[in-house]
């Protein structure tokens, strides 16, 4: 037969009621999950700052017939923080002489059975001087007073609305004396409700739009949780929540529930699909906003779309709203439509340029260096890290050896050995942030090898193409020249860029300028280079670069080709009307000159 491993579990005196009965909890749980029989609890609660002597007294008092092992939550709970010989010395006792083991909860896999060792011994310094861990401990003793519960039951309930689909029960395992440690109630599935659940689901997989879900529910007649009516907003956040998938996320721990209502390849496809809808809402719409994030003002802001009657034009967020942003800008918008197809076609003819492959053999250059050279700053940092724990495995063991008088030592080399610490954690952090940034680059690096693989389609949705464009640019910009002409300014991920010179009247061109003329941000104007003069002869080699910078009127009247070589067609989809209103607008005014 087995024998019984007898336990005592043993509490410092607490002021608090809510910690007293936590580190009750702590104590029993345990020694039910080993298999220990807890004879009895040691420690009341006391007020004041008296010392419970009492309770040290029996604690010590305690023999190998007693019993097997002490439970104690925290070596801290030991005895006060600044009495560390002594809880060096107490915990000596127990295991050397009396040959009793203890076992703190935090730390359940490491039982202290026989002589302590220099390292344990540091460490207990460590943490019985409490200082450097205090802030984690408080942590700890706050997520623990609420986790017992949750790890004893995952879908144990506490809050105040249900969610949809469940339902609450009364826990069976509760009572009034030593089922305290249970909680009262419980999470189950609702199984009238799951069908709602489930309709939510399977509607979004089907792509349907959260708004049309949340209005097929209201029709039903259905509520939300909290008995008002469904929004787009909460039935995003029903498949959104991990509960449904069975998982339940408290104090940054999940805890697998017994039930999963959604199973996880639906779970997943829903989330999927989710991403995917809020990206590209209003998928149906042509009039969505392709450009999101990538077309800015001149002024630095976003521009948004604006609906004119049965178009949209883009236009600087300081028009809608010139108070948010400290006065509108002046630069002018431009009609949506345009614009896109004008970006769609300068991005496919693009990118078969040698210019653009040469800028992306460049970025790629440039991108592998930033690695490289990132590589060699963690290495760098790696070795200054194993440095500096060296130096505190050393001070380790001068600790380890130190007289028990020497309090005051102690604490000096204590701090020592904490400073050390604290650089090797920012060294950590600092590794950690170049190894994100390399991250980064490379994902930038794959977004470049990969897109030139691409296919141009002439049908393409208006999703996918703003996909194409997430892919490919990295800014659009739209530079007013006068209300009907102006420059717009495109550059790709690797750099690449083109300009694209705009005339809305009265001869209207959009002309894509060939990608080695440079566009000038601040005079709004166009340099190119040229030939100065012209070889004297047919074997003379004698040719000199040099460049020009034109204004739009000064370009337009010298390129020919704009109108003709570089000239964009772009297809506009039919405006009925606007066409409408105009020409009603047209024959009111010839009315009103008639009467006059
Ligand atoms: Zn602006």
């Amino acid at each position: 037969m087995e024998k019984v491993i007898k336990a005592y579990g043993y509490i410092r005196i607490s002021t608090d009621n809510q910690d007293f009965e936590r580190q009750k909890v702590l104590i029993k749980s345990h020694c039910k999950k080993h298999n220990y029989e807890l004879i009895d609890i040691i420690g009341q609660q006391v007020s004041g700052k008296k010392e419970d002597t009492e309770s040290i007294q029996s604690l010590r008092s305690l023999t190998k017939n007693d019993c097997d092992i002490i439970v104690v939550t925290e070596i801290s709970r030991l005895s006060r923080t600044d009495k560390v010989t002594y809880t060096i010395n107490l915990l000596s006792d127990l295991i050397e002489e009396k040959q009793i083991n203890v076992v703190f909860t935090d730390n359940p896999e490491k039982i202290y059975d026989t002589r302590l060792n220099e390292y344990e011994l540091i460490q207990i310094i460590f943490e019985a001087s409490g200082a450097a861990k205090e802030r984690n401990k408080i942590t700890y003793r706050m997520k623990t007073g609420m986790d017992a519960k949750f790890t004893l039951d995952p879908n144990a309930f506490r809050g105040s609305i249900v969610p949809i689909g469940f339902k609450v029960i009364n826990n069976d395992k509760y009572n009034e004396e030593d089922g305290k440690q249970y909680s009262k109630k419980l999470l189950v599935p609702d199984e009238t409700k799951i069908p709602i659940v489930e309709l939510i689901f399977n509607s979004i997989i089907k792509g349907t739009t959260l708004h049309d879900v949340a209005k097929l529910l209201n029709e039903s007649g259905y509520i939300t949780s909290k008995g008002k009516r469904f929004r787009s907003s909460s039935v995003g956040d029903i498949v959104k929540n991990q509960l449904y998938n069975g998982k339940m996320k408290r104090n940054n721990h999940i805890y697998d529930l017994p039930f999963k209502i959604i199973d996880d390849k639906l779970f997943q496809l829903a989330n999927t699909k989710l991403t995917e809808n809020q990206l590209f809402k209003d998928k149906g719409n042509k009039n969505f906003n392709q450009l999101k994030g990538i077309f800015v003002c001149p002024c630095g802001k976003n521009m948004m779309l604006k609906r004119s009657l049965d178009y949209y034009v883009y236009t600087c967020v300081t028009k809608a709203n010139k108070y948010r942003h400290n006065g509108k800008c002046n630069n002018k918008g431009i009609d949506a439509d345009i614009l896109t197809e004008l970006v769609w076609n300068v991005m496919s003819l693009s990118l078969e340029e040698r210019r653009y492959r040469e800028n992306n053999d460049k970025r790629i250059k440039e991108i592998k260096y930033t690695i490289d050279l990132n590589l060699s700053k963690i290495s760098s940092l790696e070795n200054e890290i194993s440095e500096l724990k060296k130096q505190n495995e050393i001070l380790t063991n001068r600790i380890a050896n130190l007289n028990p008088e020497s309090e005051s030592l102690l604490s000096g080399l204590i701090k020592v050995y904490d400073e050390r610490e604290g650089s090797i954690k920012e060294k950590e952090e600092y590794i950690s942030n170049l190894q994100n940034q390399n991250r980064k680059s490379e994902s930038e690096m794959n977004k470049i090898l990969n897109s030139s693989k691409e296919q141009f389609f002439n049908n393409i949705k208006p999703s996918e193409r703003a996909k194409l464009f997430k892919t490919y640019l990295k800014s659009v910009s739209y530079y007013d020249v006068t209300q009907y002409k102006g420059f717009i300014h495109i550059i790709f991920q690797n750099e690449y860029t083109r300009i694209v010179a705009v005339k809305k009247y009265p001869r209207p061109f959009y002309s894509l300028l060939p990608d080695h003329f440079k566009f000038n941000i601040d005079t709004r104007s166009i340099t190119y280079p040229h030939l100065n003069n012209k070889p004297k002869s047919d074997r003379s080699l004698l040719y000199s670069f040099g460049s020009s910078t034109v204004s739009f009127e000064k370009m337009e009247k010298s390129f020919y080709d704009l109108y003709t070589e570089w000239k964009l067609d772009i297809k506009l989809p039919e405006r009925s009307k606007i066409k409408k209103v105009r020409a009603e607008n047209n024959l009111k005014a010839k009315m009103k000159y008639k009467k006059l």
